[in-house]
C-alpha cells in the first residue's frame, strides 16, 4: 500500500541497512537514529585511548577541536522523503501525546539531535495528502553498495507546471547533524529545468551542507555529491510524465 501510494518512501526505506534490520526495524526508529561519527561508532577501549570526545566522556571534539559542539551527522534515510512530505509526527511519553512537525524533531548538535523529552518516543508519522502531480523521489551515495548509511542522501518532490518548476522541496541528510529541508528554493519556481538552473540549485545545496570529518570519505567530495544528487534527481523528477504524478520517484 505505501509502495503505490508513496513510492519515494519505500524506495528509501528498501535502502536502510539490511533485509534481517528491515525485518525488525520501524519508521520511528529510524527517525530517531543516533548521529554517526568514526570517532565516536568505536569500541570502548578505542573512545578511551582517545579520552572520548564531546558526545560522551570527554572535553575535545576530534572532528572540530576548537570548538565545543558535536557535529556527528545524522544518517537516516526515511527523513528527507517525509521531510518533502511535509510529515508530522506523533509523540507519545510519561506526560501523553502530542504532534510536531517532522523539522521540529531534529536539533542542529550532534550530541543531543533529537527534541524528545525522557521517555518519549516517536509512535507515528501523519504524511498530508500530497499534490496530485507532485514526482517525489530519493537517491542514495555510500561507500558500499548495500548495509550501508549514507553518505548523503537527497529527497526532492517537484511539481511541474507548463515545463516550469511549479513547487520545489528538497531535503537532506547524512551531511549534517540533522536532517534538513533545503532553504530558498521558492525562489527556482517558475524557472525551467536547465543546465542554468541546476547549476544554481547545486550551489545553494553546497552553502547549506556542512560535511565534517565525521566519515572516512572526504568531507569535500560529500559536499560535492550532495549537490550533483540532487541536480540528477531534480533532472530526473522534472522530466517524469504528468501520467505517473502522485508521489512518484524516478
Ligand atoms: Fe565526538 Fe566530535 Fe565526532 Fe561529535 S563530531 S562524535 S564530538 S569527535
Amino acid at each position: 500500500m505505501i509502495a503505490d501510494a508513496l513510492p519515494a518512501l519505500a524506495e528509501a526505506a528498501a535502502t536502510v541497512a539490511g533485509p534481517g534490520h528491515r525485518t525488525v526495524a520501524t519508521l520511528g526508529g529510524n527517525l530517531c537514529l543516533d548521529t554517526r561519527c568514526v570517532f565516536y561508532n568505536q569500541s570502548e577501549w578505542w573512545r578511551r585511548a582517545n579520552d572520548f570526545c564531546l558526545k560522551h566522556g570527554g572535553d575535545v571534539c576530534h572532528v572540530a577541536p576548537q570548538g565545543k559542539r558535536c557535529h556527528a551527522a545524522f544518517s537516516g534515510d526515511l527523513a528527507p522523503v517525509l521531510l518533502v512530505l511535509d510529515a508530522t509526527v506523533e509523540i507519545v511519553g510519561p506526560a501523553g501525546a502530542r504532534q510536531l512537525p517532522l523539522a521540529e524533531l531534529y536539533l542542529d548538535d550532534g550530541a543531543r539531535h533529537l527534541s524528545l523529552a525522557p521517555g518519549e518516543i516517536v509512535a507515528a508519522a501523519r504524511i498530508p495528502a500530497q499534490p496530485a502531480s507532485a514526482h517525489t523521489g530519493y537517491r542514495k551515495a555510500r561507500a558500499r553498495g548495500a548495509i550501508d548509511f549514507p553518505l548523503v542522501g537527497v529527497a526532492a518532490q517537484v511539481v511541474m507546471n507548463g515545463g516550469r518548476l511549479g513547487a520545489l522541496r528538497i531535503a537532506l541528510t547524512g551531511t549534517n547533524a540533522r536532517p534538513f529541508l533545503l532553504d530558498g528554493t521558492q525562489a527556482f519556481v517558475g524557472a525551467a529545468v536547465t543546465d542554468e538552473t541546476l547549476t544554481q540549485l547545486g550551489k545553494l545545496v553546497q552553502k547549506q551542507v556542512s560535511p565534517m570529518r565525521t566519515t572516512v570519505t572526504h568531507s569535500y567530495y560529500r559536499r560535492q555529491v550532495a549537490a550533483v544528487l540532487v541536480q540528477r534527481l531534480v533532472r530526473e523528477l522534472a522530466a517524469e510524465p504528468a501520467a505517473s504524478a502522485r508521489g512518484t520517484s524516478g
